[in-house]
């Protein structure tokens, strides 16, 4: 099946580049499999990789599409993806993807390129590749990778103005901020896949009322919307990536939430910043959306406001032709243990853009590494907290809640400043644009319990 390009819908000044785009993105492609057909988050144009286990089966690679995944181990036993793709193959086929994220794009736009082969319609290895389906719905999701290291930015402006106004009203912004792309060694043990449940955290805290602190149960448990940035193959230790390179290095993005116990925080985060606020879990969707995907949804970084500084020469890329931001809508829902009860939907708490980051994943690759701090394959990132300025596109409770002074009403009736035990957050991603497919994340979810006594 021949698929053209459409090239002609890159008119718009700040889309992706030609380069970046090929056949696999083409509107009109269809796969064979039924449920891909106009799915909302994996039709044939998206191809994201994850670790699965069947039901009662070892963890193995897969590929999302439709409402199923293609077993890669199965497809690497078959040699149905080629001689010259075995060992491509076989390394997405593992039960940690890590080995595949160190071969770069190279490797995933020739596997990209072969699946989209065997999955389109017409395609003559239909009958093999069908036995090699699971459906989704029945098997187990993983982490797709061992994550060595995980950091965390805070590269969302609009939500690092809306917390310093909380703190400091009349200087939100500390001067710091529009130089240097702040960030933290997280912890990487912590990071579970959507479904898995979050214990409250106890720990230390101490409200502005309270002359000492005590421990128990955080009591302003919260979330954060971020985007999560899955490392390629990385640099050697005392070889900074430079600016130009950094976009090599993404293998993937997929969804991030920062639970964070902003009480507990409050208390220990000076001087140091934080955590066992932080490092008690972070929860990420299972799926990486590869660079490949994501290509048609590349955006020029929007110029930085009037006075802003210059970043450093460090941090400007010498391509600026080169779409640097993504255009992905990302929302948050919750639905408490009541509107499960009641038979409600997951209610939307927000919709922001990470259009809103005003630091580049780029940006932040180059800044991390400029010491010569080494990062690896299947290290993750999270950009910070992604907000609007409009408080319907605020990324946390915090923010929502203005400190906990302004409830928010559920559906059913409830109020929530902070989350409550038996909350489940749901976020999901999804990115669009004239003339091509949309593709999305799948869910970035996980349900509160309550706190050990
Ligand atoms: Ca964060």
């Amino acid at each position: 099946m021949s698929v053209s390009l459409v090239a002609e819908h890159s008119a718009e000044t700040d889309a992706a580049p030609a380069e970046h785009l090929d056949e696999t993105h083409a509107a009109a492609l269809v796969s064979w499999v039924p449920s891909a057909r106009g799915h909302a988050e994996f039709p044939i144009q998206n191809l994201p990789f994850g670790v699965f286990s069947p039901h009662g089966q070892a963890p193995r690679g897969g590929v999302a599409i439709g409402d199923v995944i293609l077993d890669l181990a199965a497809l690497a036993a078959s040699g149905l993806a080629g001689d010259e793709l075995a060992e491509v193959t076989a390394a997405a086929a593992a039960p940690r993807l890590n080995g595949f994220l160190a071969l770069g794009s190279d490797a995933r736009r020739r596997l990209r390129a072969r699946l989209s082969a065997l999955l389109r319609e017409g395609a003559p290895e239909r009958a093999s590749v069908e036995r090699m389906l699971h459906r989704a719905g029945d098997c187990r999701m993983g982490l797709p990778a061992q994550i060595g290291d995980y950091t965390d930015f805070y590269a969302g402006i609009q939500h690092a103005i809306n917390i310093g106004t909380l703190l400091r009203p009349d200087n939100p912004l500390l001067p710091n901020y529009k130089h240097v792309p702040i960030g933290y060694h997280g912890r990487a043990s912590s990071i579970v896949p959507t479904g898995s449940a979050v214990r409250r955290p106890n720990g230390q805290r101490k409200r502005p009322d309270e002359s000492a602190p005590s421990f128990g149960p955080c009591r302003n448990l919260d979330y954060e919307l971020e985007l999560g940035v899955w490392i390629g193959p990385g640099n050697a230790l005392g070889t900074p990536i430079g600016i130009d390179e950094a976009q090599e290095h993404v293998a993937g993005l997929c969804l991030l939430n920062d639970w964070s116990a902003r009480d507990v925080q409050a208390w220990e985060y000076q001087p140091l910043g934080p955590f066992l606020a932080k490092d008690f879990a972070t929860t990420i969707s299972p799926w990486i959306v590869t660079a490949e995907a994501l290509a048609p949804f590349r955006v020029a970084q929007a110029p930085r406001p009037e006075g802003d500084p210059a970043p450093l020469p460090y941090l400007q890329t010498s391509r600026p032709d080169r779409p640097a931001a993504y255009d992905i809508t990302l929302d948050v829902l919750l639905q408490s243990e009541a509107m499960r009860e009641q038979g409600l939907a997951p209610h939307r708490l927000s919709r922001g853009t990470t259009r809103d980051l005003y630091w580049t994943v780029a940006q932040l690759i180059a800044h991390h590494s400029c010491n010569g701090c080494n990062l690896q394959p299947g290290d993750l990132f999270g950009t910070g907290t992604i907000s609007g300025r409009a408080p319907d596109s605020f990324g946390s409770l915090m923010e929502i809640s203005r400190g906990g002074r302004e409830p928010l009403t559920l559906p059913s009736g409830e109020t929530r400043t902070y989350l409550a035990d038996g909350d489940e957050i749901i976020m999901r991603a999804s990115a669009s644009r004239e003339g091509f497919t949309t593709i999305g994340f799948g869910e970035c979810r996980g349900r509160i319990l309550p706190a050990l006594s």
